[in-house]
């Protein structure tokens, strides 16, 4: 199987790298030239444009930053895709572009797969992600030798678009979670518990989450806040899930209340900044 990737970012270049360190040959675009360059010093081939990756591959993975780019990078190379060949986009997207884009493929004998990842770069250039697929499972199972070297845990959520709604519910969670487990800490820590022996406490009860057993030790008591997921990356998950809500008519007064305070930290917290860096903003109520 020939495989392309578009978009080289910190994960692109990650799930670059694994696959070229797993002996796999992989043709790679990124409109950014630098981007592109350092995926090709570490051993990847670098395409002129995304339209010679769709047509010399029979697997073009996308890592790319929302919605819009996938679609406007999906008119661009669908015409270039080959019969049989697989689209899986990597990328954190909307289920209804990714149920569109996957009909109007199917048309041309081409499966469009949801695989949105969880576990960040370093996970991508471990091989070591999480994904969580939507789509074709005769085009999953064909996908499983590259997901055997990409991943090290997948579920197959459901039908074209699941994938993609779980991983925004995961988002949403994670975002939430943040904003709580901040406010547990300080909440501690003014009748006088540090933050470690309340989240040793917290971790060994019912309390506990990805953010307070992973996020609160590697990155944010550590001081690192290097995580390679930006808050700008987090904010766009944080709208994907109110949009998702008003699109399916649910509401969801708590999470409208953590999502203000993702949007409100923005003149404070800059996109660039890690996102884990939100435990740090204060809002008052
Ligand atoms: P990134 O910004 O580092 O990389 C995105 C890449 O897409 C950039 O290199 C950019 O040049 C490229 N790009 C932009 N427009 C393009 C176009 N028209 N054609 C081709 N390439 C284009 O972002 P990232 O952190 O690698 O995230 C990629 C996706 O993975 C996002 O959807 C993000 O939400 C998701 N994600 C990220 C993480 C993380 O920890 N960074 C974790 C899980 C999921």
């Amino acid at each position: 199987m020939k495989i392309g990737l578009i978009g080289c970012g910190n994960m692109g270049g990650g799930m670059a790298a694994q696959l070229v360190g797993q002996g796999q040959g992989v043709l790679c675009f990124d409109p950014n030239p630098e981007t592109l360059a350092k995926v090709v010093a570490n051993g990847a081939s670098g395409a002129s444009g995304a339209q010679e990756v769709a047509a010399g591959c029979d697997l073009v993975i996308l890592s790319l930053p929302k919605a819009d780019v996938v679609r406007a990078v999906m008119a661009d190379i669908a015409p270039a895709l080959r019969p049989g060949s697989i689209v899986l986009d990597t990328s954190t997207s909307e289920p209804d572009t990714t149920k569109a884009l996957a009909d109007r493929l199917a048309a041309q004998d081409v499966a469009f797969i949801d695989g949105p990842v969880s576990g960040g770069p370093i996970a991508a250039r471990g091989g070591t992600m999480t994904m969580l697929l939507g789509g074709d499972p005769d085009a999953i199972a064909r996908l499983r030798p590259v997901l055997d070297i990409l991943t090290a845990k997948t579920v197959i959520v459901g039908p074209s678009g699941a994938g993609h709604a779980a991983k925004i519910a995961n988002n949403m969670l994670c975002a939430a979670n943040l904003v709580l487990v901040a406010e547990a800490v300080r909440l501690g820590q003014a009748v006088g518990v540090s933050a470690a022996d309340l989240l040793e406490g917290v971790n060994a009860g019912s309390g506990r989450s990805g953010v307070s057993e992973v996020n609160y030790p590697r990155w944010i008591l550590s001081g690192a806040f290097d995580s390679g997921f930006t808050m700008g990356l987090m904010r766009k998950d944080v709208r994907l899930a109110l949009d998702l809500a008003a699109q399916s008519g649910v509401s969801m007064p708590a999470f409208d209340a953590v999502a203000r305070q993702w949007a409100d930290s923005a003149g404070a917290i800059p996109d660039s900044a890690d996102f884990n860096a939100i435990t740090t903003y204060e809002a008052r109520s």
